[in-house]
């Protein structure tokens, strides 16, 4: 294992853990850089940042994008940005915007089906309320005993075609690689293994992607296999992107992996922490 991670969310949008403890937790099982990776938002890095100083931890500044490509959801993340950057601060607040609409729109859809006070438990179940979002519904519906876990409620009622779903439309790419670069930080598609589309498809995403700016994508993600980490090694070394690790952590027990180490990239991978400015070297094993 790595020890280091660069792909987890706190509180500021739909971890279950505040900064504070997310980063604690992390040094705790021994990592030893750590980005903080919330959905549109950088609230959370300030306190991130005491903590990790505290606990002797490299804190990379980090958020991810919720962007719409040819219809579908795809997340980019962005790493060692600089969080006070205007484009990138105007940039989030539009991705925000919206969110608390389709949430309402979510819990219209899913009383239309019988069940009841949706909005106003995900709502309960928000740190921060501007982020209300999908992770914050299926935890109101595992624990009004509509649904046996978090996962579960995603495939009964929260993905296309399911009931309680709402499209929405989210950032461009263009923009969402562009504010990433402005803050002066590396653009990477995040997993990639989750999005259901094709050899084609992918190659297009990443063509599209290069095309606007971006530079890495995640190899290893608590969401690919072992097969997949393999395949999108080998696609980075083709498409001469950088490679990037995290474990896309939430909640404790929420699936998935815990926070902090994740699996050590291929050998073939150029490591995206050998770009941050200063680089890093890859934390060793002591
Ligand atoms: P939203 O940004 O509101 O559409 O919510 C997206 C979030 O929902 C993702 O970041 C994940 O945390 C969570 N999510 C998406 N799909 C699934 C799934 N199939 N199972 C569990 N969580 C999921
Ligand atoms: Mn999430
Ligand atoms: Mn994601
Ligand atoms: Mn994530």
């Amino acid at each position: 294992m790595a020890k280091l991670d660069l792909h987890c969310h706190s509180t500021a949008s739909d971890g279950a853990l505040p900064p504070d403890e997310l980063v604690a937790r992390a040094a705790a099982r021994g990592s030893r850089m750590l980005a903080l990776t919330d959905h549109d938002c950088t609230a959370g890095l300030a306190l991130a940042r005491q903590a990790a100083e505290q606990a002797g931890l490299d804190l990379i500044n980090g958020v991810e994008i919720s962007v719409s490509w040819q219809k579908r959801a795809v997340h980019i993340v962005g790493l060692d940005i600089n969080p006070d950057c205007p484009a990138l601060v105007a940039g989030l607040h539009s991705v925000r915007e919206g969110r608390v609409e389709r949430a309402r729109r979510m819990g219209e859809a899913l009383a239309k089906i019988g069940i009841h006070g949706a909005f106003d438990g995900a709502l309960q179940r928000c740190g921060n309320p501007e982020m209300i979002g999908r992770t914050h519904f299926a935890r109101f519906l595992v624990d009004s005993g509509e649904v046996k876990n978090v996962a579960a409620v995603f495939r009964k009622y929260l993905v296309k075609g399911k009931p309680g779903y709402v499209a929405h439309e989210w950032a461009t790419l263009a923009d969402a690689v562009s504010w990433i670069r402005q803050a002066g930080g590396i653009a990477v598609i995040a997993h990639p293994g989750r999005y259901e589309i094709g050899r084609m498809l992918m190659e297009q995403l990443v063509e599209d992607f290069k095309a606007v700016g971006g530079e890495a994508i995640e190899v290893v993600s608590a969401s690919h296999t072992l097969d997949q980490s393999h395949k999108f090694a080998l696609l980075a070394a083709r498409m001469e992107l950088l490679a990037s690790a995290g474990s896309d952590f939430h909640a404790p027990g929420e699936g998935g992996r815990d926070v902090g180490l994740t699996a050590n990239l291929p050998p073939i991978c150029v490591p995206v922490w050998s770009r941050f400015s200063p680089p890093r070297a890859t934390p060793s094993a002591d």
